[in-house]
């Protein structure tokens, strides 16, 4: 275990923010993480045990399912003001059980996957799919990607965003997800908040602390979206979601960033 007495990623004074299990916040960035922080190794064996069944442990190999992956290429795409991925080289950065590259595929891009611990799944299913960047071909770069729920479990976010942004085309775009600790349920519940006890999340970024992330990583053009992912069945549910999306108290960060100084908006 190691424990922080200033924020490493801005060097900012902590604070303590959430006990039992115990999180710091900084009160500069307002990066909200796991304090002291597990270490990697018994972390990393509860991930390969987890993927050993991959179905059975859905907290930590990924909620999502094609339908959901349906509706987050959708939504990506309409941010994008575009129609369709036809001719988009796409990275999916944490790509889990693949379904968002299944679906961005369906959309028309050409997909790569990273994906350290679900990657015999993917090799298996057909992907193109490499344990971690580095293992990428050189010279490749994209016109986007995509990272659903994955910068939580990372012991240093920040640098996975810089090198993410190496990777893009100018004028490439970035698409973060992970979950809000501004959120209504973050607020009301504290430490009880369900997110604190997936013992692999070990960093929550609101908005605020994304973009400060990606400004440093040469990605300024940052802006939060709000999507209508529907997760509930029940209407009334997907109402009160959609309001909270909307007012920033939702309980997801969802960004795009773009590179460079050519191509998109
Ligand atoms: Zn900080």
């Amino acid at each position: 275990m190691s424990f922080f007495t200033t924020c490493p990623f801005c060097a900012g004074p902590l604070i303590s923010w959430w006990s039992r299990p115990s999180f710091s916040k900084c009160r500069v960035c307002r990066l909200v993480l796991r304090n002291p922080s597990p270490e990697p190794e018994p972390l990393a064996e509860h991930y390969a045990e987890s993927w050993s069944d991959p179905d059975a442990h859905l907290n930590e190999t990924g909620g999502m399912d094609f339908g959901l992956a349906t509706q987050y290429t959708r939504d990506l795409l309409k941010s994008l003001g575009l129609s369709d991925a036809v001719g988009l080289r796409i990275l999916d950065f944490g790509a889990g059980r693949g379904f968002l590259m299944s679906a961005l595929a369906a959309a028309g891009a050409t997909v790569w996957g990273i994906e350290p611990y679900g990657f015999d799944g993917l090799r298996a299913q057909g992907q193109t799919v490499f344990r971690t960047l580095e293992a990428l071909p050189p010279g490749l770069a994209f016109d986007g990607i995509v990272s659903m729920d994955v910068l939580e479990h990372l012991y240093q976010p920040w640098h996975s965003i810089a090198a993410l942004a190496r990777l893009l085309v100018p004028g490439g775009w970035l698409c973060l997800s992970t979950p809000n600790p501004r959120g209504l349920n973050a607020r009301l519940m504290q430490s009880r908040w369900r997110e604190t006890h997936n013992q692999g999340h070990l960093m929550f970024m609101e908005e605020y602390c994304l973009m400060m992330m990606l400004k440093q990583a040469n990605l300024s053009r940052g802006k939060g979206v709000r999507w209508s992912i529907r997760h509930q069945n029940s209407l009334v549910r997907h109402g009160v979601q959609r309001l909270l999306e909307r007012v920033g108290l939702g309980g997801t960060v969802r960004v795009i960033a773009v590179g460079g100084d050519s191509g998109v908006p």
